[in-house]
Formats: structure tokens, C-alpha cells, sequence
């Protein structure tokens, strides 16, 4: 061991990812590797694509890790689907669906936004509006937009962007384990998300997931797709069939947290472990509200995994943020952007979620506020 790493303090955490491990994910982790092209290898990817398939409610072939963090799903969905010149709608409400326009517009997209304030979710008459006047290849939203605390209504815009003809695209790195994810019923062609948040995974795997029309998209494509690592016409050809194909050295060790994270959900029920989300939150809500911190985000609209609070009159947030990491071996996450200095963000997340945690995040919170 090094020094720095027999420094390392054992942390609750409770910010907006990394969650909380679960020793058996730690223990798979630790197995010993075998080679990515080894037969017992392919077994556990096999595994974990009909695992996430069930997990994101999908029949989807196309439904695998990528090798990277949530944002290289983010990267992969748009590199892959995105061509020269083609119309993308992103729906923007926080600093995640500001990155799909970043992304988009370096891939040469003509990207549209429709914007909405900060901490308030996308209206769906809105997007009615926007689609009637005009024609898109794809619609882009985030699901559990985690810069903000806010659940954007999925559902109802993949009804809109079915009708229009567009290719749906979906952000689920923060929700999928922690909130119901129904890629089919939803109508959903493209979707990514990321391991260290709700599915209570180290950093570094995202999970993606393509429709038919998708792929038949990425089939038809005039030009190359214009990154190599995250080409899926090749990826598929290791992750799929009966003979594979190398095209980059997987992280194996990566892939046995996943398969093991994964099936912790399912075991569990992910029914039962969305239940769990929702009655940890309230309970955080409760609790917090009666040390006299306000919910930045209204009712109906909260994530149960990710939660915005303002402090109490005279209380700084850096100073408590501070003290809770320092004193009581707590992280929790500050504001992005323009909510920088005005929030505190705090997950319950996968394991995380549990009353202990909260309770034990409850309890500092009321001493080191004096409550
Ligand atoms: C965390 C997050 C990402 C980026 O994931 P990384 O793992 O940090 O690369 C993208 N979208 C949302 C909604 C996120 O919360």
C-alpha cells in the first residue's frame, strides 16, 4: 500500500455519487481476473446485458456497458445517432442537458433548445409547441436531472416525440435503480446511464441501450461514426453473438461489480428497492424541514435519490458542508452552476439509502446547526 492510500478515511456517502458499496460488489471487484476474451468472461457479460435488460424494462438486443463513466454513455448515444446537419432538440433544464449541447453541437448538429428554469421540470405542452413547429431527428431529455433535484416527465414527452418521428433520447444516470426506468412502454431509442449513482457501483461502466429504429439508424449512416472507441458497429461485435470480436480490453474487473451490483437490485426486487428510495427521501424530508431547511424543489416534482436543501437563516453552506466531511465523515455535494453557494445537494443513492445513513446525516446536521 502507499501512504495516500492508507489515508483513505472510510466516508459515508451522501453527495451526488459516488453512492455507497455494498461489500459483496467489493468482493466480486476482487476476484481475479480472467481474460476479456475468455469464455467465462463472455458469461458474465451475457449475464449483465439481461440483467440491465431488466432493470430498464426492454427487450433491446442493444443493451450493454460501455467502458467509461456515465458521461461516455452520454458521448456514445450522440456520437453514434448524431450525422452532419441533423436536427436535435434538447430539452434544458440543468448543467447535464447543458452538456448534450455541448456534445451535440461539436458532433455539427443544428441543435434547438427549449429551455426551462432551473429546479422546475420540462412542460409538456411546451415540447407539443416546439414539435409542431419543426422537424427533428432527435428529442433529448434527462430523466433525473441531478444538478437540480428534479424528475423530468419521460413518459409523456416520448408520447410527443413517437408521434413526431423523431429518435428518443434519454439520460438515466441517476435514476435507473432508484426510480422506475420502462424504456419500451416509453418508447425510448436511445438511453445511458452510469454505475456509481443509484446502481451503487464504483465509477466507471455506463450502461447503455438502443432501440431497432436505432440501430437501423446507426446501420444507415452516410459517414463514419466519428469516434473510434465508442463506435457501436463495433462494440456489438464483442458484446454480441457467437463469436466475438476484440476491439478494446474490457474492464473486467468493472464488469464483476456490475454483475454483482446488479443483481443486489434484483434480488432485492427493483420494486421493493424503488419503495426503499422513496421512504428514505421522506424521511430525510421530514427531518431536515424540522431542523429548518427548505426543499429547493416543489413537491410533485423531487427525486427521491437526489435532494436540494437551502439552510436555515445564518447558516453557511461551504462551512457546513466543511464540517460535515471534517467532523463527521460525511460527504454531501455543493450547487452547480448558477445554484453554486445557494444549495446543498445531498444523495440517497443505492445502498445509501438506507434509514441508518440518514439518520446518522440527520443527526450531524442537528448538531452542527444547534437544533
Ligand atoms: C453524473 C451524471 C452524468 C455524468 O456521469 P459521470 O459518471 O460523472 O461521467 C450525466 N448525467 C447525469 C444526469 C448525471 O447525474
Amino acid at each position: 500500500m502507499t501512504k495516500a492510500l492508507d489515508a483513505l478515511s472510510e466516508i459515508l456517502l451522501m453527495g451526488p455519487g459516488p453512492s455507497m458499496v455494498n461489500e459483496a460488489v467489493y468482493k466480486a471487484m476482487g476476484k481475479h481476473l480472467v481474460g476479456h476474451m475468455d469464455p467465462e468472461f463472455i458469461a458474465v457479460m451475457d449475464d449483465i446485458k439481461g440483467q440491465l435488460r431488466q432493470l430498464c424494462g426492454t427487450a433491446n438486443e442493444v443493451t450493454m456497458p460501455m467502458s467509461g463513466t456515465g458521461s461516455a454513455g452520454m458521448e456514445t448515444c450522440y456520437v453514434n445517432l448524431v450525422e452532419h446537419g441533423d436536427k436535435v432538440l434538447v430539452l434544458h433544464n440543468g448543467v447535464f442537458s447543458g452538456r448534450m449541447i455541448d456534445v451535440a453541437t461539436r458532433l455539427g448538429a443544428q441543435v434547438d433548445v427549449l429551455e426551462f428554469p432551473w429546479g422546475t421540470p420540462v412542460l409538456v405542452p411546451k415540447v407539443k409547441e416546439k414539435l409542431a413547429g419543426g422537424k427533428y431527428a432527435i428529442v433529448a431529455v434527462i430523466h433525473a436531472e441531478t444538478s437540480t433535484g428534479v424528475c423530468n416527465p419521460v413518459e409523456e414527452i416520448g408520447k410527443l416525440v413517437r408521434e413526431h418521428g423523431a429518435l428518443y433520447l434519454v439520460d438515466g444516470v441517476t435514476s435507473l435503480g432508484g426510480i422506475e426506468v420502462a424504456l419500451d412502454r416509453w418508447g425510448v431509442d436511445a438511453f445511458y446511464s452510469g454505475t456509481q449513482k443509484c446502481l451503487s457501483c464504483p465509477p466507471g461502466l455506463s450502461p447503455v441501450s438502443f432501440s431497432p429504429r436505432a440501430i437501423e439508424k446507426i446501420k444507415a449512416r452516410k459517414s463514419k461514426v466519428p469516434n473510434w472507441y465508442l463506435d457501436m458497429n463495433m462494440i456489438m461485435q464483442y458484446w454480441e453473438g457467437a463469436n466475438r470480436t476484440y476491439h478494446h480490453t474490457a474492464p473486467v474487473s468493472m464488469n464483476y461489480a456490475l454483475n454483482a451490483a446488479l443483481a443486489l437490485i434484483l434480488d432485492e426486487g427493483p420494486e421493493k428497492v424503488h419503495a426503499r428510495h422513496k421512504a428514505m427521501h421522506d424521511m430525510f424530508v421530514k427531518g431536515v424541514e424540522a431542523l429548518g431547511f427548505s426543499m429547493f424543489v416543489e413537491k410533485p416534482y423531487r427525486l427521491p435519490m437526489l435532494n436540494l436543501v437551502t439552510c436555515p437563516a445564518g447558516v453557511d453552506e461551504a462551512a457546513l458542508r466543511k464540517a460535515l466531511r471534517t467532523k463527521h465523515n460525511i460527504e454531501v455535494g455543493g450547487g452547480l452552476g448558477p445554484l453554486a453557494g445557494k444549495v446543498i445537494r445531498i444523495g440517497i443513492m443505492g445502498e445509501t439509502a438506507r434509514e441508518a445513513n440518514v439518520q446518522r446525516l440527520l443527526d450531524a446536521l442537528a448538531k452542527e446547526t444547534g437544533r
